[in-house]
């Protein structure tokens, strides 16, 4: 069954949402989730880090693992990376709660490492159930891991970021992972043009006006 998730030719077509059913079937794929053992990093965690937000939220935010805050919390990006990350979107219209906001791997790989394919094999069932539930307009990927494991490719970030890129269906938008724009600061300028575009198409399918253009980058 899960198999198919991962059928690229079978595209998962937006549905009209419904909230109340998202916030059911989340809560209830939550429940399946958290006693996941399918890889070992079930054995070094301290919390499953599912995901949080809105269960219908239009704009869904991906990351790679969570790290060792968020293993601590068991909530996705509270750490630096993470006040970063509700900068950006804050910069981009959006408060925290209005998006979802979750990862790749839901456990902390050791010493923050990249994931490895065993455990992105095991993991990925989890996301796309998440998104087939939650239904994006838009897709956030945050850094090339993240968005080489997903769209499973090894093309650099520099060809990948700030433009559309559809994938299963959804319309996705790549930019830096704020833990290197904590690394490096000047990155925070291409990130701002990369989520300007992200924001121009979101109105675009949305039949709003831009709005916003004129911000400074956070
Ligand atoms: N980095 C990520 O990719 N995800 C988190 O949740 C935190 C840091």
């Amino acid at each position: 069954m899960q198999g198919l998730l991962f059928d690229d030719q079978q595209p998962i077509a937006p549905r009209e949402k419904n909230p109340v059913a998202a916030t059911a079937d989340l809560a209830q794929l939550f429940e399946r989730a958290k006693s996941c053992h399918q890889c070992s990093l079930a054995g070094s965690r301290l919390n499953f880090v599912f995901g949080e937000g809105d269960p219908a939220a239009h704009l869904v935010v991906i990351g790679e693992a969570p790290g060792a805050e968020e293993d601590a919390s068991g909530r996705p990006f509270v750490g630096r990376s993470g006040q970063l990350l509700d900068k950006i979107l804050l910069a981009a219209g959006f408060q925290r709660e209005e998006v979802y906001i979750c990862n790749i791997l839901k456990c902390r790989p050791p010493g923050n490492r990249n994931p490895l394919s065993d455990e992105i094999l095991s993991c990925m069932p989890w996301l796309l159930q998440q998104l087939q539930i939650v239904k994006p307009k838009v897709i956030l990927m945050l850094g090339k891991v993240a968005a080489n494991t997903i769209l499973d490719n090894t093309l650099s970030l520099g060809s990948m970021r700030g433009k559309l890129i559809r994938w299963k269906g959804y319309d996705c938008f790549i930019t830096y992972h704020p833990a290197a724009l904590l690394r490096n600061p000047n990155w925070k300028r291409g990130c701002w043009e990369d989520i300007q575009a992200m924001m121009r198409h979101y109105a675009s399918i949305s039949g709003q006006e831009p709005e916003r253009e004129n911000r400074e980058h956070p």
